[in-house]
C-alpha cells in the first residue's frame, strides 16, 4: 500500500492506524468501510471505521 496516496474524499487523524497517509491528515486507501458497534446508533461515538488496522 502507497502509504503517501492521499485520499481527498477520507480525512482522517487516526494516526495509530496502518493505513492512515505518511505526511497528511487523510486514509490513503481507495475506500473504507464505516459501520456501528451499536444496536441503535445515536451519535458519532457510535459509528467506526471498520477498516481501521493497528498500525
Ligand atoms: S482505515 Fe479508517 S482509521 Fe485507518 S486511516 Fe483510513 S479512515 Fe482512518
Amino acid at each position: 500500500m502507497d502509504k503517501t496516496n492521499r485520499n481527498h474524499s477520507i480525512m482522517c487523524s487516526v494516526d495509530a492506524c496502518k493505513h492512515h497517509c505518511d505526511n497528511a491528515e487523510y486514509c490513503a486507501l481507495s475506500q473504507i468501510q464505516v459501520g456501528t458497534h451499536e444496536q441503535a446508533p445515536k451519535d458519532k461515538k457510535c459509528t467506526d471505521c471498520e477498516s481501521f488496522t493497528l498500525s
